[in-house]
């Protein structure tokens, strides 16, 4: 906390609540004042580029034992990911790697490592556009808030498709991302596949980011296609009717060209002066369609 000459202190406070309840509780008595702050790398370059201003008080909810760190269930076939993990943290975990490659994949694409030491999972959800979203969705991720209770649980992707309209979760305390995994079948090859197309050298937003899982049967079947879409401004999704469409068709010429005009048709990025929506649709396509072609020939 700040101090003026006379040794008073002065606005930005630092609040280091030690439970889920006193944070949440800080934030219903600060109201928009206080801004809860994990790794504070998103919230940082918000007032740095004059988009938002400085909050008068930050509820720093690094000292919540119970956000931190992750645990892997193979009985319950679930993984729970505490809000307060680092992306270095999953990044760099041999058993999340196992169990949820694309995830490890897309916090391999984000930032660079000093930020990714900081940054938070539970920060780059509730970007609404962070990298790590197309990753969560194939995984059919559950969030758990706090909110006066622990009982909230909300699909992710409901949560991110109203997110934008209904502001009332921004007053709770997300605790921890629930992931659910992929049930394995053993007369298939599973591929899966990570893209982000963008600059990586500073941080420009994605054009395009990609997730996608798939199982191959020996005679090129599909079965299980998960795919998301995202990158920009765009808030991620799965594109379900494109899913239904691949699985039980056989990974062929035919069935590469008719996905990818279907990405071209359904998916909805939005575009800025510099990648227009058309360009970011063909770039999602092109990626989609060069992953059914190396899992085809790899599968052969
Ligand atoms: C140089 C640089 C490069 C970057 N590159 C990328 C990139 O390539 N891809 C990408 O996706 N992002 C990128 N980011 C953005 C950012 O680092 C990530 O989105 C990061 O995961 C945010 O996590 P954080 O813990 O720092 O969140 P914070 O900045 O602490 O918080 C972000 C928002 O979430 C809220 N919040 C955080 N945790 C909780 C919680 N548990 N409950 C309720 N509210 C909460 C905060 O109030 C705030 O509104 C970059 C940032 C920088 C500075």
């Amino acid at each position: 906390m700040a101090a003026n000459a006379q040794g008073v202190a002065e606005a930005p406070f630092v609040w280091h609540p030690r439970s889920a309840a006193e944070a949440w509780q800080l934030k219903q008595t600060l109201g928009t004042e206080g801004v809860f702050t994990a790794g504070a790398t998103l919230l940082r370059t918000q007032w740095e580029s004059g988009l938002a201003v400085m909050p008068n008080h930050f509820i720093n909810i690094g000292a919540i034992e119970e956000l931190h760190g992750f645990e892997i269930d193979s009985v319950s076939g679930t993984g729970s990911f505490g809000a307060m993990t680092t992306l270095s943290h999953i990044r760099t975990s041999p058993q999340v790697g196992e169990s949820f490659p694309v995830l490890v994949e897309a916090t391999r694409n984000i930032a660079a490592p000093s930020i990714r030491n900081l940054a938070t999972i539970g920060g780059n959800i509730l970007s609404m556009v962070g990298d790590s979203l197309p990753a969560l969705l194939l995984y059919d991720s559950v969030l758990h808030w706090h909110d006066g209770t622990n009982g909230l649980q909300e699909p992710l992707s409901e949560w991110l498709s109203t997110a934008s309209a209904h502001a009332a979760w921004k007053e709770r305390l997300l605790m921890s991302v629930e992931l659910t995994l992929p049930i394995l079948d053993s007369n298939t090859k599973r591929f899966v596949a990570y893209h982000k197309v963008g600059r990586r050298d500073a941080f420009t937003p994605s054009v395009v980011t990609a997730a996608l899982t798939m199982q191959l049967d020996s005679e090129d079947r599909l079965s299980d296609v998960r795919l998301a879409l995202g990158g920009g401004q765009t808030i991620p999704y799965r594109l379900e009717s494109i899913e239904s469409y691949l699985n039980g068709k056989l990974a062929n010429k035919k069935t590469i060209s008719e996905v990818y005009a279907l990405i071209v048709e359904q998916f909805e990025p939005k575009g800025d002066t510099f990648v227009p929506v058309s360009y970011r649709k063909k770039a999602a396509a092109n990626l989609i369609a060069s992953e059914l072609w190396k899992a085809a020939r790899t599968a052969r």
